[in-house]
């Protein structure tokens, strides 16, 4: 499933080159190496998306790029503000075979403007999904293709565009380490060039141990969440269909090589589904999972999905769950998600969109 080579199709942008490349395209072209530099920095740093406002550039140079080598490949079709000015974006990128191409990005500013800096981005890996959650708007109708480096880049520079960027979360559509190599290459660019540190950028996945366990040495620059939402292996055969038969414990004696080798902790994602995954018996269970662990469980109330049989459990039970794990020594976090209101369930937009 995964591929650089996988299926290009796209024009090439200015996204798609490195540094290097890119000097020599300009050249190619007829013009500097140091215009190369400054129509990148606008873009990566500035999140502009148009020649025309690159006024260090000659006219002539802006003129014969915006012929020549487009920015963007992706056109914006939709987007919803949430009243916390939660912004999400709908997609739509190129695609060979005329299919449905579109992915999800959110924009999320700190909610606290005068003391927290900047947003959060959630961006996409993959147009659609392989994986299969049946809670999950994403995978609904399967995986389209991987997206390229620069198909994933360019939603930083659309988030950008919104606003400065603090942190983001590879969160979004998509099984991002079935799309490791183009995503990996991305990130290098979000850290080397638009200053996003390491730190701040989240990778969140199902968990593939023998994956994991060939990236970890390469020491990648994000923190890992695992998306476990289960102590219980039959349940989780269920809930992560693509996971069937990895056993639990091998996931979690993978996911601690992984803090071995990279120094980082690991987040545990646990989705609470009313009456699934939240009595005190799946609290208790999985303490015992984690227990002697340094990591984090973060706490994901449902956010509703169409027809998905699945219901979002209350707060009183939502604290009652987190309230138990705090009581058997784990470290946990609820996430409420921002801009409910403007459908916060990754892929949902994407879905309804398809279906109108
Ligand atoms: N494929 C990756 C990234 C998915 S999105 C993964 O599974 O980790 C990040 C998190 O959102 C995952 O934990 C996913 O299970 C969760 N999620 C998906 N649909 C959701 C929904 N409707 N409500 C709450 N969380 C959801």
């Amino acid at each position: 499933m995964e591929s650089s080579s996988g299926t290009p199709a796209t024009r090439a942008t200015l996204l798609s080159f490195d540094r290097a490349a890119l000097a020599a395209r300009f050249v190619e072209l007829g013009l500097k190496p140091f215009h190369a530099k400054i129509a990148r920095a606008a873009v990566l740093e500035k999140g502009i998306t148009d020649y025309a406002a690159m006024t260090s550039l000659p006219a002539a140079a802006r003129e014969l790029l915006s012929r020549e080598l487009p920015i963007l490949s992706s056109t914006e079709i939709g987007r919803r503000v949430a009243a916390d000015r939660t912004t999400k974006l709908l997609l739509a990128f190129p695609d060979e075979a005329r299919r449905s191409a579109t992915v999800e990005t959110v924009h999320i500013p700190a909610r606290d403007t005068t003391s927290g800096k900047g947003a959060t981005l959630c961006v996409s890996s993959q147009i659609g999904c392989p994986v299969a959650c049946p809670f999950c708007a994403s995978g609904r109708a399967g995986l389209v293709r991987n997206l390229e480096m620069h198909e994933i880049l360019e939603q930083y520079v659309r988030g950008r565009a919104l606003g400065e960027l603090s942190r983001s979360v590879v969160m979004g559509i998509g099984e991002p380490l079935l799309n490791f190599a183009n995503l990996s290459r991305a990130l290098d660019v979000v850290h080397d060039e638009m200053a996003i540190g390491s730190r701040k950028v989240t990778v969140s996945t199902v968990g593939f141990p023998d994956r994991l366990r060939r990236i970890a040495p390469e020491k990648p620059r994000f923190q890992l969440a695992i998306s476990l939402h289960t102590p219980d292996q039959e349940q989780r055969d269920e809930l992560v269909p693509a996971m069937k038969g990895v056993a639990i414990e091998e996931l979690l004696a993978a996911a601690d090589d992984w803090f071995e080798k990279t120094g980082r902790e690991v987040t545990y994602e646990y989705v609470l589904l009313a009456g699934e995954n939240d009595s005190a018996g799946h609290a208790e269970r999985l303490a015992q999972r984690l227990a002697r662990r340094r990591c984090t469980v973060n706490l994901i109330p449902f956010n509703p999905v169409d027809d998905s049989g699945f219901g979002r459990p209350t707060e009183f039970a939502v604290d009652r769950f987190h309230q138990r794990l705090i009581e058997r020594g784990i470290v946990a976090t609820v996430r409420w998600s921002r801009g409910v209101e403007s459908d916060a369930a990754c892929g949902q937009l994407r879905v309804r969109s398809a279906r109108a």
